[in-house]
């Protein structure tokens, strides 16, 4: 039963001509499933309506060949071919009572037009806004003109694929229309450039033109950046922020307001907390008396309801705690809140459409195969006999397989060698920023916690002769992975023979408490050749010890891969304001007490600096022993009961924690579904001559 302080959650909210269901609302977000995967796409929101999303939208939908932003899979609307692929997804939310909308882009110099290889167009001459070596060129009056057909002709076919709501969209720094209202992209001097009127007016005209096209059955929504977080060189919510939302208070039928760029909106739980935008979006409700939605990474109830009654949003705006549970809404309508899986805020979802994959959740590991392998959420195939499990590991993959195991009826037993649950994501999340990833284990104990068919057991470390007498008939490996001390990784892929094993630590030896132990006085040197957070969180429990913390990096930047999460910078500019120095673009070549030399990547020049203590985060070796050991017993399996032994997760192989879960829940739906490697595709069904 729900508390009926949550009722005002449910409450229909109207927007323009249409209505939603309750305050639920996904906003836009992309999902590498773009128009190249439309099934897909259509799956995983219709899954959300499902789930009690009163609104779901598309992802950004490019409207014409000059906005085309390949190679990324974004949404397209060139023409009407395009509507059928999107009218799956309107189809797919209406089957269950909600709206669908539509973001409609005009990527402007953020679309290099790698495909259709038309000239980017732009409010004024400059550069593309990557690293592609053109310009995109100015518009003149023309083509200002034809720009707002194609947006017309885009929201009418946008009606006709079934949308409810329409969106016309300046935000992120990833538009025309937001780059036509910034005077640091808008050089012009005529009409559409200058003063702050003149600057809106392309704004104003396309609103009202999209009203005008399609407003008497959809409503319109306007997404707005209303701060860019750069002082005076861009909007901030107090100066134009501001004097826009004023100047079109009441024109369209809902304001979805954010803060730009997509880095400062979709901020990672490492560098802000749950409402980290309500400062800069608060005062747009004092303005408009249409709906307002906004985001900031909301899971709580509590806190959604709180936003509603202090007036601050109509709407509560997810896009990643939709991702990580899509059944959210209607969690909290049946009162089932502690079943939320609440969103970590660690980007890997967004790292999908950064490279341009089908993106992955580290909550949910059923995002991206709703079609493709027909997983859901919330179901799975129930056996008909129950087996029993026994489960060595209680890391994110023992703990994702058990609750898994459990709900589709089977009796598990889940072993593991520590004194806590979790495996690494309990170690993960005592290090500087990253706690709220230990909402990984929680809800997955909380599940197993729940039920009388799993038996939990920790400080229970199993050897393969304790496996093979139990002869329970189905074991599981999840015994995760270490970190190697010898070197081995990306840019060396050899053991480094020269290393001065006294010397080293791996994340392993920081995260079990020896780097603070330690009472060495000289420098701690990180060599991050992972590229991905972890050099850089270890780097920040260096510099707590008061020691001279050195960061040599084998990429030209501080954990380079951090770019698809959207933290490179973030992380970089911690780094440097710590006062760590960063030295990139070097490898190790040798290491003599406490010597350490290091070589440019592109000179060889070689460097030699002070080591104390050399922390090496290079990469993970499968903790396989006990595989390896059964695996030489095979022949006495049958003897001692064991029917099947499986490796998942880092054991088999050392990954993300997202792919872990995603490899605990394989392993179930492998079983129970007889699911195979192959899934249904969609880069096949192309006509051919
Ligand atoms: P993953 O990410 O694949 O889930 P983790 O490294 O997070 O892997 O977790 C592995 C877990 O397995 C750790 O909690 C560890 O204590 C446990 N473990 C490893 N070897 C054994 C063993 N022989 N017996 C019981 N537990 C083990
Ligand atoms: Fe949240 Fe991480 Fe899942 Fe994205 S991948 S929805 S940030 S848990």
């Amino acid at each position: 039963m729900r508390d009926p302080k949550y009722d005002i959650l449910f409450e229909p909210v109207k927007i323009g001509p249409v209505q939603t269901r309750n305050r639920f609302y996904q906003v836009p977000h992309c999902s590498g499933m773009g128009y190249r995967y439309p099934n897909a796409e259509a799956r995983m929101r219709g899954i959300k309506a499902e789930g009690g999303w009163g609104v779901v939208s598309t992802q950004e939908t490019e409207i014409h060949p000059s906005s085309d932003l390949s190679a990324a899979n974004e949404g397209r609307l060139w023409d009407d071919s395009d509507i059928p692929n999107l009218k799956l997804m309107s189809d797919a939310v209406h089957a269950h009572g909600s709206l669908a909308a539509i973001q409609l882009v005009h990527g402007g110099i953020n679309a290099p037009n790698r495909y259709s290889r038309l000239a980017p167009i732009s409010p004024s001459n400059g550069v593309v806004s990557n690293d592609d070596p053109y310009q995109a060129r100015e518009m003149d009056k023309a083509d200002i003109a034809t720009f707002r057909q194609w947006h017309v002709d885009a929201a009418k076919r946008a009606k006709k694929a079934g949308f409810d709501i329409i969106y016309v969209y300046a935000g992120h720094d990833m538009t025309l229309l937001q780059h036509f209202l910034l005077a640091r992209h808008n050089h012009r001097s005529d009409e559409y450039g200058g003063s702050f009127e003149n600057r809106l007016r392309l704004f104003r005209e396309v609103i009202e033109d999209t009203k005008e096209a399609v407003g008497d059955t959809c409503a319109i929504a306007v997404r707005l950046a209303v701060d860019e977080l750069m002082g005076s060189d861009g909007f901030r919510c107090e100066v134009e922020g501001k004097d826009i939302i004023e100047a079109l208070a009441d024109e369209p039928d809902l304001w979805d307001v954010n803060i730009s760029d997509w880095s400062n909106d979709s901020q990672t739980s490492r560098f802000a907390k749950e409402g980290y935008q309500e400062p800069y979006t608060a005062f747009v409700k004092s303005i408009t008396t249409k709906p307002v939605v906004g985001v900031g990474r909301y899971t709580s109830p509590d806190k959604m309801v709180e936003l509603i009654n202090k007036n601050h949003l109509d709407l509560i705006g997810a896009a990643r705690p939709s991702i990580a549970d899509p059944f959210l809404p209607l969690k909290i309508s049946e009162g089932r809140l502690e079943d939320i899986r609440e969103c970590i805020g660690c980007n890997i979802c967004v790292s999908g459409d950064n490279t341009n994959s089908p993106m992955r959740c580290t909550q949910n590991p059923t995002v991206g195969e709703e079609w493709r392998r027909n997983w859901h959420p919330e179901r799975i195939q129930k056996v008909r006999i129950p087996k029993k499990y026994l489960i060595v590991g209680g890391g994110p993959s023992g703990l994702e397989a058990a609750s898994s195991l459990i709900k589709s009826g089977n009796d598990v037993i889940l072993a593991d060698a520590s004194d806590y649950w979790g495996g690494r994501v309990t170690l993960e999340s005592k290090l500087p920023g990253l706690a709220e990833w230990s909402r990984v284990r929680d809800w997955r104990i909380w599940q197993l916690q729940q039920v009388p068919n799993a038996e939990l057991y920790l400080k229970s470390k199993l050897t393969s002769e304790d496996l093979l007498s139990y002869g329970v008939e189905n074991i599981v490996l999840a015994t995760g992975a270490s970190w190697r001390a010898d070197g081995v990784g990306r840019i060396h892929r050899a053991p480094l023979k020269y290393l001065n094993s006294n010397r080293i630590l791996t994340p392993d030896d920081v995260m079990a408490g020896k780097l603070l132990d330690d009472m060495s006085k000289g420098p701690i040197v990180i060599f991050d050749d992972d590229r991905f957070y972890m050099g850089s969180v270890l780097a920040e429990v260096a510099v707590k010890t008061g020691r001279k913390v050195v960061f040599i990096s084998s990429t030209p930047t501080v954990s380079a891969w951090s770019e698809n999460t959207l933290e490179q910078s973030r992380i970089q500019s911690k780094l440097m304001n710590l006062n760590i120095e960063i030295i990139t673009s070097h490898k190790l070549c040798n290491h003599q007490d406490k010597q350490l030399s290091i070589s440019c990547l592109f000179t060889e020049k070689i460097l030699q600096i002070e080591c104390e203590t050399l922390i090496l985060v290079t990469s993970r070796i499968p903790n396989d022993i006990l595989w390896r050991e059964l695996s030489t017993k095979k022949d006495t399996w049958k003897d001692m009961g064991i029917e099947t032994v499986t490796r998942i997760g880092d054991c088999l192989q050392p990954g993300l924690i997202a792919m872990a879960v995603q490899s605990g829940h394989k392993f179930v739906r492998a079983v129970e579904e007889q699911q195979e490697d192959l899934f249904k595709r969609e880069d096949q069904n192309y006509p051919r001559n």
